[in-house]
């Protein structure tokens, strides 16, 4: 049962799920462990530290916004963290999943066919590419990126797609801090601000962080670079 091992964290959040979000994170759960014996989707395979590492730390995100953003995207999902977890949360936002990884996608595209889940569209793409096309390129309100790149790096592959106004939201480890000081030459280039850090505490983890990054202005044009050069020579 997959309820038991939320719940208490998310009440302490005063974040409250339905009955059939619960099923669909159990859906969740099941799947991710019978396709990862066959594809390497993720290296947390056990139910509780699912439960902790992707569903809560996933769902922790979703504070740093006062109401569901109309619409999002999370570059580097992998297997669906944290954006499809936060489209569990937040049915009506448009979703856009994107991963360079063909096998990942198609695991993507299976959980959101079963779930029967409306308005996600999955990319099999760089996100330096999806950055200067003028189909993504400052279309949405809200953002989500972990465990794809450093600070200074992610926010050349992902503020470039954030609506002015709209907020980019990055989970991080206890050096988030850090990692937001040495990035922010970067984000300024892009049109960010850094709007704040907020601490999370997950059950048996490591202290967590959330880097908040606001979008004030439009990133200079010629940002993103090409594939494989922001992180070749971070900004
Ligand atoms: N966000 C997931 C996966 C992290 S692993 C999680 O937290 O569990 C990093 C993922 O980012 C990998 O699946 C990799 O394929 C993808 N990735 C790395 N660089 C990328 C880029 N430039 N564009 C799109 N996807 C990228």
């Amino acid at each position: 049962m997959i309820r038991p091992l939320l719940e208490p964290t998310l009440r302490g959040w005063d974040m409250h799920l339905s009955p059939p979000q619960f099923d669909q994170l159990a859906i969740y759960a099941a799947e991710l462990q019978r396709w990862n014996e066959r594809v390497n989707l993720t290296a947390i395979t056990d139910l509780p530290a699912i439960a902790t590492r992707h569903f809560l730390d996933s769902l922790a995100c979703a504070r740093c916004w006062s109401s569901a953003p109309s619409s999002l995207f999370d570059i580097g999902t992998g297997a669906g963290f944290p954006g499809l977890v936060l489209k569990i949360l937040w049915p009506s936002t448009k979703l856009l999943l994107v991963d360079s990884v063909g096998k990942k996608t198609a695991f993507l595209a299976h959980m959101v066919s079963l779930l029967n889940l409306p308005e996600v569209e999955i990319v099999t793409a760089r996100a330096e590419a999806l950055g200067q096309s003028q189909s993504y390129r400052e279309q949405y309100v809200g953002g989500v990126a972990r465990a794809v790149a450093a600070l200074n790096v992610l926010s050349e592959l992902c503020l470039p797609l954030v609506k002015v106004g709209g907020r980019f939201v990055a989970p991080k480890g206890a050096d988030g801090a850090v990692e937001a000081a040495e990035a922010r030459r970067a984000i300024g280039q892009l049109g960010g601000k850094l709007q704040g850090i907020m601490s999370v505490d997950l059950p048996g983890v490591d202290r967590r962080t959330l880097v908040i990054i606001d979008k004030l202005k439009p990133a200079l044009s010629y940002l993103p670079r090409a594939v494989g050069v922001p992180d070749k020579r971070p900004l």
